[in-house]
């Protein structure tokens, strides 16, 4: 009897600390099939930006994010888990997407990103989804034309944290001054205030920016070809092998050119047409 009763207080431990293990993430982040879960909840959850008009961006009057990356994550969520799916949208900056997509708060990261080899080490990418580059933005009539003039006159240039437009700029132009913001919100005020002469990131996000900001504009060309691809955890393969699937329907069906037509359509001396590459 009394054996009975010590080995059912010890089944119960054995209960409470799996339970405990089950609610603290990480545990079951690694155990964790994304594809499987997501089929049962019907849902899945992208980690997108919020900043970033055209391709994330808050609409304060409904508090709805909207943007070509938020209605391409809408076709694609349809495509793997049917008409009901919901997709889910959790806001990220550069800096916090692969924490939390590590994290497990995230399943994908759609959000700008570019596969570059240091970010392969540590998750995985989709195929490509948009055929960015990199550029500047700068006032009106700046005597700042091109990347070598921002190196030439030792020119401030703004960027954002954890982005990668940051370490390629300071490769190319060695004698800028790079001063690295939280996010593209506070990088455009700091712009305007004067704290640089250029921003620098994706043609595409400088765009959605002159748009807000007529007084400033997107210099011709760009100086690093910046490819986005969907961020996924490294042991996620089945996830990501749907996610390329459906990314390949979403095209053939003509989805895609749509969704980049209602975003890119009206934006001036942006060739969208390039950035729909595969
Ligand atoms: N494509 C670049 C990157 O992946 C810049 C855009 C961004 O900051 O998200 O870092």
């Amino acid at each position: 009897m009394k054996r009975l009763i010590r080995n059912l207080g010890l089944l119960l431990t054995l209960v409470a600390v799996s339970v405990m293990v089950t609610a603290c993430g990480s545990q079951s982040l690694a155990s964790k099939n994304v594809l499987k879960t997501d089929q049962q909840s019907k849902t899945v959850t992208w980690g997108v930006k919020a900043d970033t008009r055209l391709f994330g961006l808050l609409d304060t009057k409904d508090g709805k994010i909207k943007g070509f990356e938020i209605d391409l994550a809408k076709a694609l969520t349809k495509q793997m888990l049917g008409k009901n799916a919901k997709a889910k949208f959790i806001q990220v900056t550069s800096s916090t997407r692969i924490p939390m997509l590590k994290n497990g708060n995230i399943d994908a990261i759609m959000a700008t990103m570019t596969p570059s080899p240091e970010r392969r080490k540590q998750v995985s990418f989709s195929d490509q989804y948009f055929l960015a580059g990199q550029s500047l933005l700068v006032k009106k009539g700046s005597s700042i034309k091109n990347v070598k003039d921002l190196n030439e006159q030792k020119a401030t240039v703004l960027g954002v944290v954890g982005s990668d437009s940051v370490q390629n700029v300071a490769k190319v132009a060695p004698n800028a001054k790079v001063l690295q913001l939280t996010d593209y919100a506070q990088a455009m005020t700091a712009l305007k205030s004067g704290q640089g002469q250029a921003l620098t990131t994706d043609n595409g996000i400088l765009y959605g920016m002159s748009i807000q900001n007529p007084g400033y504009e997107v210099t011709k060309g760009s100086f690093v070809s910046e490819p986005y691809g969907i961020a996924i955890n490294k042991n996620q393969t089945q996830f990501r092998l749907a996610v390329n699937q459906a990314l390949k329907q979403v095209r053939a069906s003509g989805e895609y050119n749509k969704i980049l037509h209602k975003w890119f359509h009206n934006v001036k001396g942006f060739d969208y047409e390039e950035a729909a590459k595969e």
